[in-house]
């Protein structure tokens, strides 16, 4: 159940993906393809099914689609049974499914476009704060949305444009949702994964040492990791 759960929320995630950074709206016009623009059947807006069924190509003009479709309706789907086997039927399992979908918004359209969008982040905001006080705590919640925004904005401010308002903004919405300790595990592991791919982005030669990365997608593998296993991440810690 969560599983189809996951591949209907993430037709919609990608709705979202394409239209939040070029400022549509979600819900006309109706679904289109953005080669030639023809309105999409039903057959089109299947999850998955109907990308295999098309061969990864656009039925009227057979430009090739984007394998994000795919992709990230699959990764929703494996991603919320993930969360509901762990955490069952409870609060937590649905602040999970929210999170979840928020991250992987974030993720994509940074990849995409460079853009976070304030669309995501102001009311991820908002339900990370809310749904605290089922969860974490309010407290633990608000003190971890204001260090680890107050941080990346500090990173910002010294780097002058090294780190965007996107990610102070995302930032915030991770503190609210994973709270304290676990944000420094997020800015740990985030800066571990962000500078091992600028590494290989240098040495490779694809950037100079001023071309800006886009953290936003490290940042919210960081995150989704620490939220689901900070439990166990924290007894490693403490085991070795
Ligand atoms: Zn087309």
């Amino acid at each position: 159940m969560f599983f189809f759960l996951g591949l209907i929320i993430g037709s919609f995630l990608n709705v979202m993906i394409y239209r939040l950074p070029r400022g549509e709206t979600l819900l006309r016009p109706r679904s289109h393809c953005p080669a030639c623009e023809h309105p999409l059947s039903i057959i089109d807006l299947i999850p998955l099914l109907g990308y295999l069924f098309r061969r990864g190509r656009c039925a009227y003009c057979s430009e090739p689609i984007s394998l994000r479709y795919p992709l990230v309706e699959l990764l929703t789907a494996i991603l919320f049974v993930n969360i509901h086997c762990y955490f069952g039927w409870t609060v937590h399992t649905l602040a999970g499914l929210i999170f979840t979908s928020i991250l992987l918004v974030v993720a994509f359209t940074d990849i995409e476009t460079g853009i976070i969008p304030d669309f995501i982040t102001y009311p991820a905001l908002v339900a990370g704060l809310v749904l605290s006080c089922f969860t974490i705590g309010f407290r633990d919640s608000f003190m971890g949305a204001l260090i680890l925004g107050g941080v990346f904005l500090i990173v910002a401010l010294i780097s002058r444009g090294g780190m965007g308002g996107g990610d102070i903004k995302l930032g915030a919405v991770i503190g609210a949702f994973v709270g304290i300790p676990g944000i420094l595990l997020v800015f740990v592991f985030s800066s571990l994964l962000g500078g091992i791919w600028a590494l290989a982005l240098l040495t490779s030669r694809k950037a100079g040492r001023k071309s800006a990365i886009k953290f936003g997608p490290f940042l919210a593998l960081a995150a989704w990791m620490v939220w689901m296993y900070q439990e166990e991440l924290i007894s490693l810690y403490l085991l070795y």
